[in-house]
């Protein structure tokens, strides 16, 4: 897994050691963990930066994206000499030299229908940094389905959105019981609407902060939508409950 020595290794994350509530074993349940990021934009860029340098040993990064000239304001492992690149090669070849402990996977396409219940089940936690309705909803479904810790986050403009499910909570909802599946709603896409640069780079960190709390088996509130104003640094926080008519997790067990 690694390229650095075991010296090396204790070196690196000996700050990480010296906090109270982080001790040797909850390294290396983040140093086993496997995680999967869904997205190499603007919050795919900052989680997959952060969880590898931050202590996961495996990433599987998918996007079927190319760089583009007006991604790089918040997509931060990418430059003008990157531009028409699949976005997951670029990055992960970033990785490989800023954090090399961490052994990546990129995968070059769309996430669909197709790739993703493997992938998926292969993964000890997901983090969605998508921006598509649809494949939000298929991510929350194949994670109920599977039994996989959910991260989803969403950002515009100068907001943004967070949420950890957790499929095995009896009582928490899922993405679906917050926004119905069956509904029409339409992408707030960053280029039709905008985007501050850190706004999505703060959500981000926030995702990546969150899963590595819950990797290393440390304390996460599941099942409450955050939402974050950037502009004034308010952050809400709304209880998602189970929602009895919700088609994925109503009267459905989690690995089911
Ligand atoms: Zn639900």
């Amino acid at each position: 897994m690694t390229a650095l020595s075991s010296a090396q290794e204790e070196l690196l994350f000996s700050r990480t050691l010296l906090l109270e509530d982080l001790d040797e074993a909850a390294l290396s349940r983040l140093r086993q963990s496997r995680v999967l990021v869904i997205g190499a934009g603007g919050l795919g860029c900052p989680v997959a930066l952060y969880l590898a340098a931050g202590g996961v040993g495996h990433l599987h990064w998918v996007d079927g994206d190319l760089v583009n000239l007006s991604n790089l304001p918040r997509q931060v492992l990418f430059g003008p000499a990157d531009e028409g690149q699949p976005k997951v090669l670029v990055g992960a070849a970033a990785l490989g030299r800023l954090a090399p402990q961490c052994q990546v996977q990129a995968s070059a396409v769309q996430a669909d229908a197709h790739n993703l219940p493997d992938w998926i089940a292969e993964a000890d936690l997901v983090v969605d940094c998508t921006d598509q309705f649809e494949t939000r909803q298929l991510i929350n479904r194949l994670c109920h389905r599977l039994g996989r810790r959910l991260v989803m986050a969403s950002v515009i403009q100068w907001s943004g959105q967070l949420l950890l499910l957790d499929p095995l909570d009896p009582t928490a909802g899922c993405y679906a019981c917050l926004f119905d599946p069956t509904t029409q709603q339409a992408d707030a896409a960053c280029g039709a609407f905008g985007v501050f640069s850190t706004a999505a780079g703060l959500v981000g960190l926030m995702q990546a902060h969150e899963a590595l709390k819950w990797l290393a088996g440390l304390p996460v509130q599941t099942g409450l939508l955050r939402l974050v104003d950037s502009r004034s640094l308010e952050i809400q926080a709304v209880r998602v409950l189970r929602h009895s008519g919700c088609s994925v997790c109503a009267g459905r067990p989690a690995g089911l």
